[in-house]
């Protein structure tokens, strides 16, 4: 089965073609960083400006790389939502336009399925793919959630806990502004780390005993706290110390209820996926350890792509959905 995917739900405009969801027959990422990098964020409004211009050179270099047209596929996929619905508009149209003219089925999916199925994309042709087994807690951290799931088929997501307040990516996006590190926050703030003493402050972790939510607000304004303090006395600002000190409390929190959640629920494998998984110093702590299979996608499927959404895609046409072309987007849409 082959599906051509369209994903513009944030800052980045990405068409990808897979087979059976599995296998990479090209994917392509055109990434805004740099135009939003001068307001330190995602301007919304430049954003879908920027996905105008990109979107059909895009599709038609994911298309021309597969070496495919598309009577040649089987079905479109697109991201329906969550996300910014100015962006999410742009590879909306696109992909009706495409349905339009060919004929295809087309699956609209919601962008955090996408995250948590890039864990079931072959990592490499030479690679054979090691799909993780149910039942799986879900740990999904990016940009705009932190998202515990519990899934006991395909399809199947029970959430168990998300976050108060930041989400984890947001917490890295914020903190890396207060330390005066460029967006986006998370690589800064790894990178920076790599260099610091994780234990040099001893900031706080909301464990929410009892509860499998998560908040990083409170360790944000602990951030803030020493910032300040170093400022008012006129001291420099240790940078690195403070962001890995910031990672590894962020680290722990993360790790530490995935594996209770997979110890409590009875599951052998843990799959974490979204832009924070990319972090080096979570991706240490997870397979530091043999008691669970942690499947965590290859860096380049962590943040945002269309491949993760043809891979959910496959999954849903291989269940029998399909969605009308007056679907509307969803830019708050839970997944569940
Ligand atoms: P969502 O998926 O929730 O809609 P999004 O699509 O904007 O949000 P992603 O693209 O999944 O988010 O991830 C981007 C986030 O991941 C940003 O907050 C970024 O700082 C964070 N991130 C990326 N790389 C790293 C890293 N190496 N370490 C920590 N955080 C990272
Ligand atoms: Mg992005
Ligand atoms: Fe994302």
């Amino acid at each position: 089965i082959r599906i051509l995917a369209v994903e513009t739900s944030c800052d980045e405009t990405a068409a990808a073609v897979l087979v059976d969801g599995t296998q990479i027959l090209s994917n392509v990422v055109a990434t805004q960083i740099d135009l939003h990098i001068q307001f330190g964020g995602v301007f919304p409004e430049m954003a879908s400006r920027q996905h105008i211009l990109t979107i059909y050179p895009v599709v038609e270099s994911a298309l021309n790389q597969a070496h495919l047209s598309l009577d040649e596929l089987d079905a479109l996929a697109v991201t329906r939502g969550p996300g910014l619905a100015g962006s999410l508009v742009v590879g909306m149209n696109m992909a009706k336009a495409l349905a339009l003219g060919s004929g295809l089925p087309l699956i609209g999916v919601n962008h955090l399925e996408g995250h948590l199925y890039s864990a079931w994309i072959q990592v490499d042709k030479d690679t054979p793919a090691n799909p993780p087994d149910f039942p799986l807690i879900a740990l999904i951290v990016s940009g705009g959630h932190s998202n515990l799931m519990l899934m006991k088929d395909h399809l199947q997501y029970e959430l168990l806990g998300s976050t108060l307040d930041d989400a984890a990516g947001e917490a890295f996006d914020k903190v890396a502004r207060l330390l005066s590190l460029p967006y986006p926050g998370g690589p800064s703030i790894q990178k920076a780390a790599e260099k610091g003493n994780p234990t040099a402050f001893n900031f706080p972790r909301a464990r929410l005993e009892g509860t499998w939510n998560f908040s990083f607000s409170g360790l944000k304004t602990a951030v803030l706290r020493e910032v300040r303090a170093f400022q008012e006395m006129g001291k420099t600002v240790p940078v690195e110390d403070m962001a890995a000190s910031f990672q590894a409390a962020v680290v722990d929190v993360l790790v530490e209820k995935a594996f209770m959640a997979a110890e409590q629920y009875g599951a052998h494998h843990i799959v974490v996926a979204g832009g924070v998984s990319a972090n080096s110093g979570l991706r240490k702590a997870l397979t530091e350890q043999n008691r669970f299979e942690v499947h965590i996608p290859p860096l380049k499927f962590c943040t945002d792509n269309a491949a993760m959404i043809a891979a959910a895609g496959y999954q849903r046409y291989a269940h029998g959905f399909s969605d009308k072309l007056d679907m509307d987007v969803l830019p708050s849409w839970a997944l569940s």
